[in-house]
């Protein structure tokens, strides 16, 4: 049963997709002014069984919280970037990893033109504007590295770790002239299994000064590994730092699932 003070999901359109690279889809969205500007930059999609044309969607409690409806709904619930929000014209646009399984690659996979994707909640990257940026991630932190990137002050400077499986999967990324870009291919290794990302920023000197900071998301494991290192050898306090686990190797990432 659906709790009376609670609202529908708004629901996005697809209206484009593109294919950016071999694993990676891009799924232009369409919706309400409101709703494009309340899905993102971090979102919280919810996802319809591919094949399912009447999915049954859950609603938004007042406080936030998803109230899911009784029995089965062939929706699940997952965590994604808006790479591009445009509320005046009514899209928003997402990059899907075609890493083979679960419900929301399958569906980036499968998704066409007049398809249907919930959104319910955003958040923030947690990144902050400093004199010197360190960013690493892999496919999955690429839109929020974008973003990132794109938003920084032109005289910022710094490093940017981009963790792909090879060269087919780099994507042009404006950064300031003063950040350099530096792509790590995972050359046949699996995505989760590499040490590519810690170990190339285990290699980096800490840069000087205190004006410092550290945006990092990938599989859980190579970032808590580079979580260590940044507080440890690096020094990092909580506020010059923003590490976290994009996916986990071997497990669903939402309960719902
Ligand atoms: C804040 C936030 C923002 C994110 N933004 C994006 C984004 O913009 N684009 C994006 O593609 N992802 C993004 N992710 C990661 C995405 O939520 C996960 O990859 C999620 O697990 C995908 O859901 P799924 O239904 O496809 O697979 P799940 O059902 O969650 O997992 C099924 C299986 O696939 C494996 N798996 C999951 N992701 C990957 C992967 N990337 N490579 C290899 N194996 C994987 C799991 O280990 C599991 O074994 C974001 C995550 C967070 C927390």
């Amino acid at each position: 049963m659906t709790a009376p003070d609670s609202r529908p999901v708004d629901v996005l359109t697809v209206a484009a997709v593109t294919q950016v690279t071999p694993s990676v889809r891009r799924v232009l969205l369409s919706g309400t002014e409101a709703a494009v500007a309340a899905a993102g930059p971090t979102v919280n999609v919810l996802v319809p069984r591919v094949g399912d044309l009447a999915p049954r969607w859950p609603h938004v409690a007042r406080d936030g919280r998803i109230v899911w409806p009784d029995g089965a709904h062939g929706v699940s619930l997952r965590s994604y970037t808006a790479r591009r929000q445009d509320p005046l014209a009514g899209e928003v646009e997402m990059d899907f990893v075609l890493h083979g399984d679960g419900p929301a690659a399958a569906w980036a996979a499968a998704a066409e033109t007049g398809a249907l994707l919930g959104v319910a909640g955003s958040g923030a990257l947690g990144d902050r504007p400093a004199g010197w940026l360190l960013l690493a991630g892999d496919e999955t932190a690429l839109p929020a590295i974008s973003r990132i990137l794109a938003e920084a002050p032109p005289t910022t400077r710094g490093v940017a770790l981009l963790e792909v499986a090879g060269p087919e999967e780099e994507q042009r990324l404006p950064a300031p002239v003063g950040v350099e870009l530096r792509w790590l291919h995972r050359a046949g290794t699996a995505p989760g299994k590499s040490t590519l990302l810690a170990d190339a920023v285990a290699a980096l000197d800490r840069p000087a000064g205190d004006d410092v900071f550290a945006w990092v998301a990938a599989e859980s494991a190579a970032v808590r590994t580079i979580r260590a290192d940044l507080r440890g050898r690096w020094g990092l306090g909580r506020a010059q730092h923003h590490a976290i686990g994009y996916w986990r190797h071997g497990r669903a990432m939402s309960p719902s699932g």
